[in-house]
């Protein structure tokens, strides 16, 4: 398998380059958050990107990309690198909910939609988990009725990343409950400022608020607005979450040649810490993870280079790379001793990325599949172990026990 850039790669990969050190906006590492101005920075830079046909280049042209190979894609946001991260708003909408609606969507849906949230006019959300239903995602009770042409949604979401700055937002909903819980689902989407949404969002420890609780009391939509066939909203969901382990498992850095350079310079007790046994240790098992990480992620491009979709890789990645952030993130802080608990960006090492990073890679280990849930995958579709127990898979759903009945 050669990695190497054929020549028209090469050709790609230079006028990326050129693009990107042209235009690339300046002074945006501190607007990467997802304030007011960090949402208007990361907006500008999509649309700048969009129309120079830079953005979301692997979507066909007609919704806004620029139908470039799979391998095109890759060579971009390597060559975009950092500035990626500008791009943190779009992830759901771009990630998941497009892919959703260019696979099960109406002509109209699509052409009204698609391109605008390539352009970053439209910001998306991903309504799926509920407060009994995450990882068991087809257990979930957000109901909606069709009352003549129009449906009505009630229930609640919970955990919905960015729905207090959203637009519009995809939601699975059960329309079936007298069938097996997997079989009486459909999925719509919906303006997120129509009557009855209220949008309530969770305090973290760290005191932002980056996901919330959406509740829906009476939410009319129309017809027009379902994604897929009624009670076929399970299989659109897998559309959505295959996605999202390769948006969330992907294309993440593995930072281990930033923790090793640092290694070199932060000073222990007796000297660099890069001389201490343990930490020596520590760089090695992490050279080997990142080195199986890579050869991973090239299997997945292989995978898409052929036209195929990623498969268990996807969950690998993730699963390592989550795993693996935490505990390098942590180590970096522990070798700091005393400084370690300086956050501060201008003050800390390294920008306090460190920090960042050790507290974001716990969501990490459950967005997208709990790391338990990605075993469980691995266990079946890899290793052919035997499946998990899953005693209510044939029972109609309002026969499945609740603490309730
Ligand atoms: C940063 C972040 C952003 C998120 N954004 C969104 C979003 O935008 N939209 C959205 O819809 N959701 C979002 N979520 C929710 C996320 O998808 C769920 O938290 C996740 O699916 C886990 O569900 P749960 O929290 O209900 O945990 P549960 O499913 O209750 O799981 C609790 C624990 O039990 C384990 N477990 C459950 N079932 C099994 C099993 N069969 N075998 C072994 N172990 C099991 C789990 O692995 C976990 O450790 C987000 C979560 C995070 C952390």
């Amino acid at each position: 398998m050669d990695f190497n850039d054929t020549p028209q790669e090469a050709d790609f990969r230079a006028q990326a380059r050129a693009w990107i050190a042209a235009n690339r906006p300046t002074d945006w590492q501190n607007k990467t958050g997802r304030d007011v101005d960090g949402i208007a920075m990361s907006k500008a830079w999509q649309k700048k990107k969009y129309d120079a046909g830079w953005a979301c280049i692997h979507w066909p042209q007609e919704y806004g990309g620029r139908g470039a190979t799979p391998i095109e894609r890759v060579i971009w946001s390597q060559e975009e690198g950092e500035l990626g991260q500008l791009g943190g708003v779009f992830i759901i909408g771009q990630g998941m909910c497009a892919p959703t609606i260019m696979a099960h969507g109406s002509e109209a849906a699509k052409q009204r939609h698609v391109p605008k949230i390539a352009s970053g006019e439209e910001i998306w959300c991903q309504l799926f988990s509920e407060p009994g239903s995450g990882s068991d995602l087809a257990g979930l009770r957000t109901r909606a009725e069709k009352q003549g042409d129009e449906w009505v949604i009630n229930g609640q979401k919970i955990w919905t990343s960015g729905a207090h700055y959203a637009d519009f937002g995809i939601v699975i909903t059960r329309t079936d409950p007298t069938v097996p819980k997997h079989k009486g689902l459909t999925m719509f989407y919906l303006d997120m400022r129509s009557p009855g949404v209220t949008v309530k969002p969770i305090k973290q420890v760290s005191g932002r608020s980056d996901f919330n609780e959406v509740y829906f009391a009476d939410v009319r939509i129309p017809d027009s607005q379902r994604l897929g066939a009624v009670g076929d909203g399970w299989k659109v969901s897998l559309t959505t979450l295959m996605n999202e382990r390769l948006a969330v498992g992907g294309g993440f850095p593995t930072n281990f040649e930033e923790m090793f350079e640092l290694t070199k310079v932060i000073e222990g007790e007796d000297g660099p810490a890069i001389e201490d046994q343990s930490v020596r240790e520590k760089l090695a098992d992490w050279y080997i993870r990142a080195a199986g990480l890579r050869n991973t992620q090239n299997r997945m491009m292989s995978a898409l280079s052929r036209g195929q979709a990623p498969g268990p890789e996807a969950s690998i990645s993730k699963l390592v790379l989550g795993i693996n952030r935490q505990n390098m993130a942590s180590t970096m802080l522990d070798i700091q001793d005393t400084y370690g608990v300086i956050s501060q960006k201008d003050l800390a090492v390294n920008g306090g990325q460190f920090h960042e990073i050790f507290f974001r890679a716990v969501a990490h280990r459950i967005e997208g599949g709990t790391d338990e849930i990605l075993r469980n995958i691995i266990a079946e579709r890899v290793l052919g172990l035997p499946g998990d127990i899953r005693v209510d898979k044939d029972l109609p759903f309002n026969n499945i026990p609740t603490g309730a009945n």
